[in-house]
C-alpha cells in the first residue's frame, strides 16, 4: 500500500499554543509541588488529553469542588463572567484560549454594546458556543440549522449580531445567514469562522482525489476531524479512527493508494502511528 500525507497535518496554531501553555505550566505546578487542573479538555482529542493527565495535569469538569492552585482555561474558551469567578474564588488562571476564539468574544461583546441583539451560529453543545452564550450574555439564541431560524424569529427582527463558532461548516452557516437577513432589518454578521480549518479541507481533498480512499486521524469529538472526513467522502470511500487500533483491515485491504490527513487537535504521535500501521500491517 502506498501512503500519501496530506500538506498540512498535525496541531493548528492555536492547539499548538494551548498544549505549549498547559505542558509550561504543569512543568512550573511540578517543580513547585503544586496541584494544576485543567478545565475541561484542553483538546478534543483523547490521546493528547491523557499525554498531559501523564506530566500531571488533572482534567477536572468543574473548578468549585477543588483546592484553587493552577487552573488551565481549554482551547475553546470559557464566559468572561465565569473566568472572573475562577480568579475570584483564588485560583491562578493561565489561559490557553485560541486567540482567534477570544477574538470571537470580543466580538460578541461589540455588537452587544453597539445595541444588536447577539445571535450564535453554531451547535448548542459545542463548548465554544457554550461559553459564547453563559453568563454576561444572558439568554443568547444558538442557530444550528436552517430551521431554527423561524422557530426563534417568527416575527421581522430590527437588529441582530451574529458571530459564528469557529468550527461550523461555512455551507450551513451561509444558508442561515442568508435566512436571517430575511428576517431583520438591521444584520451586523462578523465572519468568525476559523480559515485554518477550511484549508485543511481544501488540502484533504485535494489529496482525496488524487488517492483510492482517505484516513482521517483525529477525536470523534472533534468538530473539524469530522469535517474533514465529511468533505473527503463526498471524493472517495473515507475512514476516520481516534488510532491505529481502529483501523479496519477488511475495508483497507481494496485500496492501494490511501491518503492520511488528520484533525486540527491530533498529535504528531498518533498521525504517525497510524500511517505506520497502514504501512506495516497492509
Ligand atoms: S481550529 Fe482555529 S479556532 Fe480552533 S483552535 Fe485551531 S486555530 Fe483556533
Amino acid at each position: 500500500m502506498k501512503v500519501i500525507e496530506a500538506e498540512a497535518t498535525g496541531f493548528c496554531h492555536g492547539v499548538e499554543r494551548a498544549v505549549r501553555l498547559a505542558e509550561k505550566a504543569g512543568a512550573t505546578a511540578r517543580g513547585e509541588q503544586q496541584d494544576i487542573v485543567v478545565y475541561g479538555h484542553l483538546v478534543h482529542n483523547p490521546q493528547q488529553v491523557a499525554a498531559l493527565e501523564a506530566q500531571g495535569l488533572r482534567h477536572v469538569a468543574a473548578w468549585q469542588p477543588e483546592t484553587p492552585g493552577t487552573l488551565v482555561v481549554r482551547t475553546h474558551g470559557i464566559a468572561p463572567g465565569e473566568l472572573a469567578d475562577i480568579r475570584e474564588a483564588g485560583w491562578q488562571v493561565v489561559d490557553a484560549t485560541c486567540p482567534l476564539v477570544t477574538r470571537t468574544h470580543h466580538r460578541a461583546e461589540a455588537l452587544r454594546k453597539a445595541g444588536y441583539p447577539l445571535v450564535v451560529i453554531g451547535k448548542a453543545d459545542h463548548p465554544e458556543v457554550k461559553a459564547l452564550t453563559a453568563g454576561d450574555y444572558g439568554q443568547v439564541p444558538v442557530c444550528q440549522a436552517a430551521e431554527d431560524v423561524d422557530r426563534l424569529y417568527p416575527r421581522l427582527q430590527a437588529r441582530l449580531g451574529v458571530v459564528i463558532q469557529s468550527t461550523f461548516p461555512p455551507a450551513p452557516a451561509r444558508a442561515i445567514i442568508g435566512l436571517l437577513a430575511m428576517k431583520t432589518m438591521d444584520l451586523r454578521v462578523f465572519n468568525t469562522v476559523c480559515d485554518v480549518t477550511q484549508k485543511r479541507i481544501d488540502a484533504a481533498m485535494d489529496l482525496a482525489g488524487q488517492v483510492e480512499a482517505m484516513v482521517v486521524v483525529g477525536g470523534h469529538h472533534s468538530a473539524n476531524t469530522r469535517q474533514i472526513a465529511d468533505a473527503c467522502r463526498t471524493v472517495v470511500p473515507t475512514l476516520q479512527v481516534e488510532t491505529a487500533a481502529e483501523l479496519d483491515a477488511d475495508w483497507l485491504s481494496g485500496f492501494r493508494t490511501v491518503g492520511l490527513a488528520s484533525g486540527l487537535s491530533t498529535p504528531d504521535a498518533g498521525i504517525a502511528e497510524v500511517r505506520d500501521a497502514l504501512l506495516t500491517l497492509y
